[in-house]
């Protein structure tokens, strides 16, 4: 589970996240909606920890993002400890961000060994498994740069779960991607929703979001002005700035 309370963040006098208020339950997939510059990046990493919360609330499983409890005060955790937290929140960026110089099972399989400590044989058996799961099982042993854009994404979302997240964040997975490789990127991303990943996507894919998303929250100016199910936010929404947003991307 998810949560963040008034969560505020600010780069120096820009306030990016203006108090955002959201849930996500276990198994359950929260799309993100907004305009560029809205703050859906920002917000994607401050759930990863890969930036600060300045102000509010936020939890990962019920523990505070980049802070510990001890004596009854807040401490910022060590770097070890922040590492400790991120892996179990497997994030997919726009760009994927492959090793050039390693195989698709090499790059899957490198996490768990370095930071999970499985063998060499244990870690492989287990990207192999994750790169079938993906539809990539014929691509094992070749280089991102003999896969295409979607393939290779396919093999950023397989070398996160091989960290054994416990929440999958997505930020504009598909947007770089041609428009003939988002299909089997979205796909992959629905197969994992139905098996009960716990999911935040930052999407422009209304499609996707009317069909998987439990929650759909847009967010505008650093603030969630609305969200609901799909079938509400998407199909009835209320805010004047959601109905003028979605009339541009759909
Ligand atoms: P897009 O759809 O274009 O990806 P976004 O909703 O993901 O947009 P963010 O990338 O979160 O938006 O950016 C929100 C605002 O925060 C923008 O105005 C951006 O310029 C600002 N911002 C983000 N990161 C930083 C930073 N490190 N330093 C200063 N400003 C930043
Ligand atoms: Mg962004």
């Amino acid at each position: 589970m998810v949560r963040a309370e008034q969560v505020w963040k600010w780069f120096g006098s820009a306030d990016v996240l203006r108090g955002v208020d959201l849930t996500v339950h276990p198994r359950q997939t929260l799309v993100l909606l907004g305009p560029s510059g809205s703050g859906k990046s920002t917000l994607l990493r401050c759930v990863n920890a890969l930036e600060r919360v300045d102000s509010g609330l936020l939890e990962v499983e019920g523990r505070r993002v980049g802070l510990r409890e001890a004596g009854g005060r807040l401490h910022e955790m060590t770097e070890k400890e922040l590492c400790g937290q991120r892996a179990r929140i497997g994030m997919v960026f726009q760009r994927f961000n492959l090793f050039p110089h390693m195989t698709a099972l090499e790059n899957v399989a490198l996490g768990p060994r370095r930071v999970l400590g499985l063998s060499r044989g244990q870690a492989e058996a287990e990207a192999e498994r994750l790169l079938t799961r993906v539809g990539l099982r014929d691509k094992l042993d070749a280089y991102p740069a003999q896969l295409s854009g979607g393939q290779q994404q396919r093999v950023a979302i397989a070398r996160a779960l091989a960290m054994r997240p416990h929440v999958m964040l997505f930020d504009e997975p598909t947007s770089a991607l041609d428009p003939e490789l988002v299909g089997e990127v979205l796909d992959v991303m629905k197969d994992l929703a139905g098996q009960g990943m716990t999911m935040i996507v930052a999407t422009h894919e209304i499609g996707f979001a009317k069909e998987v998303a439990d929650t759909v929250a847009m967010l505008d100016g650093g603030v969630i002005i609305e969200s609901g199910p799909p079938g509400e936010c998407l199909v009835a929404p209320k805010e004047e700035r959601t109905k003028a947003f979605l009339s541009k991307v759909l």
